[in-house]
């Protein structure tokens, strides 16, 4: 009997998943018996855009945390599927930044050619997942919203894929319960012309803080404040933007920050980060982590430890991410295979041990995607997955680390070469700061005239 393989999560790390079975079945591997159980109505996770924030339509909580106007924040050099290029996709050079719906549809591009769609059950939340230790069997119990019902199956292997940048992580300040504009997470961040004329207040220093505040100043707020607990961005913000230390409390609209100064502010948005959240495990499965590059529990970055039929996919902090999916799971496509063998656990732990150990030394940034590039090369080195330059992508992080700190809001004007076909991406037509339309048809407009739409509605 083949083995029975639950996938919870349908975005880039589920349908890597998928892929990578299907890329092993094409060679003649048995296909498993695969469920992959997706909430949303549609693939993609978190780049399938919604505009709904709180609640969905069926009362779950909205997976989304992506907004309008999102561009990719770093180049597509560095997360380019080594099996299906951007090449392949769009049949012409495209620029290093896309908007999300671009990267979206070169998303799907590679899972719709492996006819994989059929695998996965949509609108289907997993609200349970149990593990009988006697059979040693799981049983995933998920409610089918297209059925209108509950629905259970048993399952070998679990893989939870169910991403970790949704559930938000909300701090709370002194005189928030009295503040007389509207405070809000970036997970219910939508639309930056809502703060057009207004003074926006930011807390945290990390990608959503930067990327939020740049859409906002982008789109017409009138002034930016962010504030840090740790260490300011350090970018050279345009006119209008400033940090500051800590806010410390709020009194009506005004906002006092650690340093003693305040300002008038209209709207505040925490970019205060996620959790990992499970609500459908149990506790001695779940994964408790804070956002980093190695989490420990997990052999190989993947595998549950204390019950290796429990996997989990794309849980570190990301600075690579879809080839870091894809090497996770033709890892684990691997070992469910029967291809790779794991070691006891007390091996396993000690092999986490010393990669956490590595990630514990890590000083500069650049050591930080150097210590990811490494993982995904030693997971690759064991499976089939087509290797590529990863010293070379490494070279490209550092170039976009430097394009930032030289201009924050010219950056995704800069272009790199492709390490996968060596096609140097060409300029977009609009320079980012002036790009206020970010739909697919727009950004693909112009460059090779019409043709580059017609091509894309033809597929
Ligand atoms: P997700 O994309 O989050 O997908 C998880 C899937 O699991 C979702 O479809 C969800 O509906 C489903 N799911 C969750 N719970 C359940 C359940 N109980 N039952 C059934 N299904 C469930 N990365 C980049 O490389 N470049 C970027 O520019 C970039 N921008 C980002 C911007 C923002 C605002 C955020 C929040 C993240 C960004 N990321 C970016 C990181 C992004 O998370 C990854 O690119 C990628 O989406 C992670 O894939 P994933 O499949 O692990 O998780
Ligand atoms: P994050 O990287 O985990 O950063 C969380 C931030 O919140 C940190 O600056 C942290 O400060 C701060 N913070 C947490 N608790 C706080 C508190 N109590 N008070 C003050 N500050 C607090 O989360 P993120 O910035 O949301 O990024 C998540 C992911 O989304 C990343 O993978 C990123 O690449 C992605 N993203 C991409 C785009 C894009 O592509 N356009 C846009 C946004 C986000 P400390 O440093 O002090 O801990």
């Amino acid at each position: 009997m083949s083995i029975r393989v639950a996938i919870i999560g349908a975005g880039p790390s589920g349908l890597a998943q998928l892929r990578a079975f299907q890329s092993a079945h094409a060679k003649g591997a048995p296909m498993p018996h695969v469920v992959c159980f997706e909430k949303q109505a549609d693939w993609g996770g978190m780049w399938n855009y919604t505009w709904r924030t709180g609640l969905d339509e069926h009362g779950e909580p909205v997976h989304g945390s992506m907004y309008r106007y999102l561009w990719s924040n770093g180049p597509k050099e560095c997360l380019e599927f080594a099996d299906y290029s951007f090449d392949e996709h769009f049949g012409r050079p495209i620029s290093s930044y896309p908007p999300r719906e671009v990267l979206w549809d070169y998303i799907q591009g590679r899972v719709s050619k492996a006819g994989v769609r059929d695998y996965i059950r949509f609108n289907t939340a997993v609200k349970q997942v149990s593990f009988d230790a006697d059979t040693r069997e799981f049983t995933v119990t998920a409610h089918d919203y297209g059925l209108q019902q509950s629905v259970s199956q048993v399952f070998d292997y679990v893989i939870v894929a169910s991403g970790h940048f949704s559930t938000p992580h909300v701090p709370e300040f002194e005189g928030f319960e009295r503040f007389s504009g509207r405070i809000m997470h970036a997970h219910d961040f939508r639309e930056a012309t809502e703060l057009k004329g207004k003074d926006l207040l930011i807390v945290g220093s990390s990608y959503s803080a930067e990327d939020i505040g740049s859409q906002c100043y982008k789109y017409g707020a009138r002034s930016i404040t962010s504030t840090y607990r740790t260490q300011p961005m350090g970018y050279k913000w345009p006119k209008g933007w400033e940090e500051r230390p800590l806010l410390s409390r709020v009194e009506g609209d005004m906002a006092y920050f650690g340093d003693g100064s305040s300002k008038r502010v209209d709207a505040i948005i925490l970019c205060t980060g996620y959790q990992h959240h499970f609500p459908f495990l149990p506790d001695d499965l779940t994964l408790k982590t804070a956002n980093r590059l190695w989490p420990l529990g997990l052999y190989q970055g993947v595998v549950w430890e204390q019950n290796p039929q429990l996997i989990y996919l794309g849980m570190q902090d990301l600075w690579y991410s879809f080839n870091l999916f894809d090497a996770q799971a033709w890892f684990v496509r691997d070992y469910l295979l029967g291809r790779i063998t794991l070691p006891e656990t007390s091996a396993m732990q000690a092999d986490s041990a010393r990669w956490r150990a590595r990630e514990d030394s890590l000083e500069s940034t650049a050591s930080m995607y150097e210590f990811q590039g490494s993982y995904i090369k030693h997971l690759i080195e064991q499976t089939d997955y087509p290797s590529f330059d990863i010293d070379a992508v490494n070279q490209i992080f550092l170039k976009w680390k430097t394009d930032k700190k030289r201009d924050i809001m010219g950056y995704r004007d800069k272009s790199y070469r492709s390490v996968i076909t060596g096609t140097a991406a060409v300029p977009h037509h609009t320079r980012w700061l002036q790009a206020l339309d970010d739909s697919m048809e727009e950004y693909l407009r112009e460059t090779s005239g019409q043709a580059g739409v017609d091509a894309l509605a033809q597929r």
